[in-house]
């Protein structure tokens, strides 16, 4: 019998490993700038904590859960996004005892039973922040310029951030309504989910990936006319600030996003330039002013955002933006006897114990064999082991850029591959 993997995950080996881990890395080393620590929760829930933060009226809540009853009899769900399990974690663990303001990552896999196609999996992995204390334009600005900084260290290009406010959840209130009346009667070619949407949640259609490119759509009444001075200044700050510092945006009127737990500051990051990939998401977030107090904790407002991670590798393989991500092979061994094999995986070892990439060769003994293994493998440096260099402590070392080769002592060799005199490759 042979298996397959599920539909909708991916298996990243070898060269797609690193280049997961190497994006991770960059992340890390961005955020940490920007103080940043990190954050491990669970990947399963009390299936509670997502209805709570996401909304019953979300298409994460409603369709895409994968949601299962232990053998406690518990719900449980695996994690569909990162913030309702940090809110959760935040809380339960006060800690907004610590500081007046808390900042963490989190690296992990989400689950979402989606339609998979390209970029849009069941299991994919996500990077994100989340920041809990504060409500200033300030900080909604500096946490869209991390995500900005991000990308911008991993090289990628052609990104537009497209931010809107959508106010608090009074203003809203108000425009949902507005949003009722306008699509009432006008919706008949509208999907079956947009149907429910207009009593259930409303700004939900603006959202909606079949119909949000319709006309009636587009023509909508838009939520500025229905925001508070206060919104509409928060606003007016954040993109004040984002101009002084140079970071382009485009300020998108119909951008709401899919959760219910937004307020104000929402943003997205998308693919812009022509091509296959033009107009993918890659990053979203937003602020949330209520969020933690309706999970029952104090009144702290938070701001986040998460990076699918895939379609960041996506990106920049189109882009080809992976170039060091593998550590190259400094040494291959290569042993001519049993004997030989001995001393030569002991020398493996020591050189390894330097922090040098060893392989070699277990099974065969001849030259030519073991060569091939080399030319696969293609190290900085060949060492060859007889019965000859076992006896001196002589071993020969070839440089395989140079096509060149010496015979030196073997407590010299690692000094000898770490002299930079040899090392050009
Ligand atoms: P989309 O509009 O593409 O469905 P979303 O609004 O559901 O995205 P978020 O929940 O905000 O996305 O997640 C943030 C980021 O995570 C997205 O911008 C995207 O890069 C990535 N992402 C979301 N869902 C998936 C998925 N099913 N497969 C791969 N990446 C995903
Ligand atoms: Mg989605």
């Amino acid at each position: 019998m042979s298996y397959q993997k599920l539909k909708g995950t991916l298996d990243f080996y070898q060269q797609e490993a690193a280049k997961m881990r190497f994006i991770e890395e960059k992340a890390k080393t961005i955020l940490n700038t920007f103080g940043f620590e990190e954050i491990i929760t669970p990947i399963i829930e009390p299936t509670d904590v997502f209805v709570r933060s996401s909304g019953d009226s979300s298409d994460i809540v409603n369709k895409e859960m994968y949601t299962f009853n232990d053998r406690g009899n518990r719900s449980i769900t695996l994690r569909p996004e990162g913030t309702a399990s940090v809110v959760r974690s935040f809380l339960e663990n006060k800690l907004y005892v610590n500081s007046p303001l808390t900042k963490l990552y989190y690296c992990g896999p989400m689950f979402r039973y989606e339609r998979p196609q390209a970029g849009r999996y069941r299991q994919f992995m996500q990077f994100g922040i989340e920041v809990f204390g504060e409500g200033s334009a300030f900080l909604d600005a500096d946490v869209i310029i991390s995500a900005y900084q991000l990308l911008s260290a991993l090289g990628i290009k052609g990104i537009q951030l497209k931010i809107n406010t959508i106010g608090d959840f009074i203003s809203r209130k108000d425009y949902a309504a507005k949003l009722q009346a306008y699509f009432a009667g006008k919706m008949d070619d509208f999907c079956e989910d947009c149907q429910k949407r207009l009593t259930k949640n409303p700004l939900r259609i603006l959202d909606c990936k079949v119909d949000a490119n319709k006309d009636i759509v587009q023509q909508a009444p838009k939520i500025k006319d229905s925001l508070s001075a206060a919104s509409l200044s928060h606003f007016k700050k954040v993109t004040d600030i984002l101009s002084m510092m140079q970071i382009p945006y485009q300020v998108d009127e119909t951008l709401v996003r899919g959760l219910d737990y937004y307020t104000d500051t929402v943003f997205e990051f998308i693919l812009a330039v022509p091509g296959e990939l033009q107009g993918l998401a890659i990053c979203a977030g937003g602020k949330y002013a209520d969020l933690v107090k309706n999970f029952g904790g104090p009144d702290i407002p938070g701001i986040g955002y998460a990076f699918g991670m895939e379609r960041i590798m996506m990106v920049m393989n189109s882009q080809s933006l992976f170039v060091d991500t593998f550590k190259k092979t400094d040494v291959v061994m290569i042993c001519l006897d049993e004997d030989s094999k001995k001393v030569g995986l002991a020398f493996a070892n020591h050189l390894r114990s330097e922090n040098l990439t060893v392989e070699m060769d277990y099974k065969n003994y001849s030259l030519k064999q073991q060569f091939k293994l080399a030319d696969r493998v293609n190290p900085r440096y060949i060492l060859i082991i007889g019965e000859e260099e076992r006896t001196s402590g002589i071993f020969t070392i070839k440089h395989t850029q140079k096509n060149t080769q010496e015979k030196i002592k073997k407590e010299n060799i690692v000094t000898y591959i770490s002299d930079k005199n040899n090392e050009n490759s």
